[in-house]
């Protein structure tokens, strides 16, 4: 649960730029690298694949529940 909303700093002037979204800062209207727009919406975007993907595994361990490794099964059990 880390959903602290760390304060975009302008690279150039180093002052908190509320609206990431904006291409320029505000105070010295710096062209705000689009890493950092890219860095927040892949971040977003990545949180939503993990989190479909933990859905897609919980439903695939609900239909055919199977041992945590794999391996497992290959190792014989005396
Ligand atoms: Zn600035």
């Amino acid at each position: 649960m880390t959903e602290s909303t760390v304060p975009f700093s302008c690279p150039n002037c180093k002052r908190p730029v509320p609206n990431r979204k904006s291409r320029f800062c505000g105070y010295c209207g710096a062209a705000v690298p689009e890493d950092f727009l890219i860095g927040e919406e892949a971040q977003a975007k990545l949180r939503a694949q993990q989190e479909a993907e933990r859905k897609r595994r919980e439903e695939q361990k609900k239909e055919n529940p199977e041992p945590l490794s794999p391996l497992d099964r290959d190792i014989p059990s005396f």
